[in-house]
């Protein structure tokens, strides 16, 4: 089965590393002209640019906040500009600030909720109102456009000494699902993937070594994830394949959330 995305137009935030940098390459891959979202770090979003543009793709990489209303604008302004609108919104951006609740400070709270949460709401806001401008005037996919938000196993497994981060990713889970309910109609697919352990930069200390031993209990699959993965999903929950996928979390974890602790009868 192949998978096009052809005369399609995909943002991807925080792009420069780990899972954004991967769907970007899928999507690219597929055949869409992709915006490659970068906060700090241009030298890989840069290069990734020029690489899909070597093989013939088309791409641009540009900086950007997402925890910021005029970056997300200016995002989208690019999509427009550069590749004449827009159609699938990878929400991918995300980071940790990580301690016990007894230390953890207000500032690493507000950090985390601003970045994963309050950036999904924006990049989502201003790609539906992309969507919604553009409405009728782009037959390339069955759908009027398409948003990915990515939040974690975490929006369902608590996560002590990180309660800033599971709390963004619960909260990403409803903040999908209600803006799903509410522009479904308009032919908006809006959907989430959900990670468990994916090899990247987040999770180096974890994914590595004695601590990947560790961390293998907990995945019934038997393996740690790779940032492809993730991106084969993401380009077919992209793609008209899975057109009639809406509301969903396709969780993308190895088995995670099964409960391996009661693997041995609890
Ligand atoms: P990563 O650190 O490589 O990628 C996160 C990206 O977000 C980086 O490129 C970073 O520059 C960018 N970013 C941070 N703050 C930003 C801001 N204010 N504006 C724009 N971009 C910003 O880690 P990753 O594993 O690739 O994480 C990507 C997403 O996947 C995150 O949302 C993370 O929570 C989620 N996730 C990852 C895993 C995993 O195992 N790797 C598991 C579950 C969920």
């Amino acid at each position: 089965m192949h998978i096009s995305l052809d005369k399609q137009v995909a943002l991807v935030t925080g792009a420069s590393s780990g899972l954004g940098y991967a769907c970007a390459k899928g999507l690219a891959a597929a055949g869409a002209s992709v915006v490659i979202n970068y906060n700090s770090q241009a030298e890989p979003a840069e290069k990734l640019a020029a690489e899909i543009r070597q093989q013939g793709g088309q791409a641009i990489a540009v900086q950007g906040d997402v925890s910021s209303q005029d970056d997300v604008n200016h995002l989208i302004a690019q999509a427009v500009e550069n590749f004449g609108g827009l159609d699938i919104l990878v929400a991918n951006s995300g980071l940790q600030k990580d301690a016990p609740i007894g230390e953890m400070t207000l500032q690493e709270w507000q950090k985390v909720i601003d970045v994963n949460l309050t950036g999904q709401f924006l990049t989502a806001q201003a790609a539906l109102l992309q969507f919604r401008k553009q409405k009728g005037q782009r037959q390339v996919s069955r759908a009027t456009g398409k948003i990915i938000h990515v939040s974690s196993v975490h929006q369902v497994i608590p996560w002590a000494g990180h309660v800033n981060y599971a709390a963004s990713k619960g909260g990403v889970d409803l903040l999908m699902r209600s803006i799903a309910q509410e522009v479904g109609e308009e032919q908006i697919r809006v959907n989430s993937i959900a990670p468990g352990a994916i090899a990247t930069a987040i999770n180096a200390e974890n994914t590595e070594g004695d601590a990947a031993k560790k961390l293998l209990e907990l995945i019934p699959y038997g393996r740690i994830g790779a940032a492809e993965d993730v991106a084969n999903a993401v380009v077919w929950l992209a793609s008209d394949l899975s057109d009639y996928v809406h509301g969903t979390t396709l969780f993308i974890d190895g088995g995670m959330t099964l409960y391996p602790e009661f693997r041995g009868n609890g």
